[in-house]
């Protein structure tokens, strides 16, 4: 019988220090005792890896919340030479694989971003133009009432933030193999921590709130956009967001962060309800004034 941790607030297991109280909770630290857990229970559960993408509801959840991250990450490097195939667990904290990888190329860009392989793997996590999808070349799966499965790259539809698994509990990623050519990453890591300290609001959040525009914008009534989206080929939400004068906008506790527009910060005691009107008003008020409707990048939790 495996034994569950009883009413234990999700609070802590959000970089956004939001969330309600989870009836059974339980921490798991590899993919065996995962795949143990899964097949043995017989009741609504959730999977969390370092919470950091997540909006949680300050709801009673009356099931299990399964925290899938390690303290101990183990990973195998396979050396072919010119590049190197990494074979991870889904619990291994994505910023420990950048570092212990400094032999490899190909994910400085994540340095910086919270969570574990298997958050970032489910949204694609990215960063200055590149993104996980891009290394990963095949995905262990879970798919519950089918059992195992490998996912070629091919079978993830990876897109913009988004993946075969975003959106489908029922696909529980286990390991991923990336594929990483050699070379020395440490130069530009340094670059992005860098980069990093200069756009990413201090205080508890869960990162950018919303996806970044890629359709056009009537540029002769909006030209404040016409640079950036030459150069970069989308509109910041961000900067759609500040446009509508609401950087420093708060209800309750939630705040749409004054150093980044497309960052909600929780100041204290935000609650769930506080950050999503916060997110639909803002929604409403671009959507009037640019006619875009800004969609959501982080995920959340209802219950
Ligand atoms: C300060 C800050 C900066 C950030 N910067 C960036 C950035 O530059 N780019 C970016 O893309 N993101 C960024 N983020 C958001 C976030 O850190 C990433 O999206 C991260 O990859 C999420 O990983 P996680 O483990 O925390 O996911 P979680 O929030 O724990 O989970 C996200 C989703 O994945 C699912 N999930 C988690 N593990 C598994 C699994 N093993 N199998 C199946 N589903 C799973 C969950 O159920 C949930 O639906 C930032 C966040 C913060 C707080």
């Amino acid at each position: 019988m495996i034994k569950f941790k009883e009413n234990i607030s999700l609070k802590d297991y959000s970089t956004f220090k939001i969330g309600g109280v989870s009836k059974y909770f339980i921490e798991i630290k590899n993919k065996e005792d995962l795949k143990k857990v899964i097949s043995e229970i017989d009741m609504p559960f959730r999977i969390l890896g370092g919470g950091s993408n997540t909006l949680i509801s300050d709801d009673y959840f009356n099931g299990l919340t399964i925290v899938f991250k390690t303290d101990k990450p183990q990973i195998m490097v396979n050396d072919m030479g010119c590049s190197g195939i990494i074979n991870v667990e889904a619990c291994v904290p994505f910023s420990f694989l950048i570092t212990k990888l400094k032999s490899f190329v190909g994910l400085e860009w994540g340095v910086g971003i919270p969570g574990t392989i298997g958050g970032a793997i489910n949204g694609n996590a990215g960063a200055f133009e590149e993104s996980i999808g891009d290394s990963v070349s095949s995905v262990e799966v879970l798919e519950i009432g089918k059992g195992i499965k490998k996912f070629e790259k091919k079978d993830c539809n990876f897109g913009y933030r988004t993946s075969i698994f975003k959106n489908n509990p029922n696909l529980i990623i286990l390991s991923a193999e990336l594929n990483l050519n050699k070379g020395s990453s440490l130069k530009k890591i340094k670059e992005n921590i860098k980069k990093r300290k200069l756009n990413n609001p201090k205080g508890f959040s869960i990162g950018c709130i919303f996806k970044n525009h890629y359709g056009e914008i009537d540029f002769k009534k909006h030209s404040q956009f016409k640079e950036f989206y030459e150069k970069k080929g989308y509109i910041s939400a961000g900067m759609l967001i500040e446009e509508c004068g609401l950087k420093g906008f708060s209800i309750g506790d939630a705040k749409i962060s004054s150093e980044h527009a497309n960052f909600i910060i929780n100041l204290k005691n935000a609650k769930s309800e506080n950050v999503l009107k916060l997110i639909n008003f803002t929604k409403e008020q671009v959507k009037n004034k640019f006619l875009i409707n800004l969609e959501e990048e982080i995920q959340i939790f209802h219950v």
